[in-house]
């Protein structure tokens, strides 16, 4: 396992210390290469940079900062630059959790989401916090679940959500396996007035409610213990064919192709 490429990224930036942190807990696993935005990218979802030039810029050996997002660096990183294909990828340790619906804004999961699509075992590492952050305890738990996907592996287009609270490591109580939650925002939207008079607006708010309680990754924190959530690529809700193809529109004698094949005795 020692020979194991471990591809490491984020979306706080190169120089955030919790990067800095989860580099070093990865090291006894593998070989550590390390690709991370520039500056800090938070919130970029996972954009890809397709109208201006990309550059790489070797900051020592085996790291290097790219003008581009999270979803940039992990296609530069495996695409071109690592001698051979990673046999994990980590992400974060973001400045923030990552839990709930939070997963589809974040660059943080993007980039692991990124590392699934490359058929990477992949991992997000996120850590509850606003302004302090213990990332050495959050690398701590990056490691105990990485060197576990390196041992287990993981499912195809599976990828693994990691949440930890900020508490001292002895008051974490253990790591628990969790659904996202959803969480309710009052005033999502504040208004404000520009210096000229203009209005503007801050998309802000603050979380008041969290929704699907039972076994989420929300309650897990809350709770004191680590929240490992498995997500999958393949966003198609299967309970929901059969329900959506009994609708008028998509069935094949009602439809437009239907309606079309009447009118034209052609298919559209
Ligand atoms: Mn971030």
């Amino acid at each position: 396992m020692a020979s194991a490429t471990i591809l490491v990224t984020n979306d706080d930036g190169i120089a955030s210390p919790g990067l800095h942190a989860l580099a070093e807990a990865m090291a006894g696993l593998g070989t550590v290469w390390v690709v991370a935005p520039d500056r800090e990218r938070t919130a970029v979802g996972h954009a890809l940079t397709l109208h201006k030039p990309l550059r790489l810029t070797r900051v020592r050996a085996r790291w290097y900062a790219v003008n581009g997002t999270p979803t940039d660096c992990v296609n530069l990183a495996v695409k071109h630059l690592l001698p051979r294909s990673p046999a994990l990828l980590v992400s974060g340790v973001n400045r923030g959790v990552n839990l709930g619906d939070d997963v589809t804004y974040s660059g943080t999961v993007s980039a692991a989401l990124e590392g699934t699509i490359l058929g990477l075992p992949s991992i997000a590492v996120s850590q509850e916090g606003q302004e302090r952050f213990r990332f050495p305890v959050a690398a701590v738990y990056a490691r105990v679940v990485a060197r576990a996907v390196l041992q287990e592996g993981l499912p195809g287009e599976t990828l693994l959500n990691v949440n930890v609270p900020n508490l001292p490591r002895r008051r974490i109580k253990g790591l628990r396996v969790t659904r996202l939650s959803r969480r309710r925002f009052e005033n999502p939207i504040i208004e404000k007035v520009d210096p000229h008079g203009r209005q503007y607006f801050w998309i802000a708010g603050t979380r008041v409610t969290w929704v699907r309680q039972r076994d989420s990754d929300y309650a897990a924190l809350r709770a004191g213990y680590v929240s490992v959530t498995p997500l999958h690529l393949d966003m198609t809700y299967e309970e929901v064919l059969e329900g959506l193809r009994a609708w008028s529109v998509f069935r094949p004698d009602r439809g437009v192709s239907g309606a079309q094949r009447g009118k034209r005795g052609t298919r559209p």
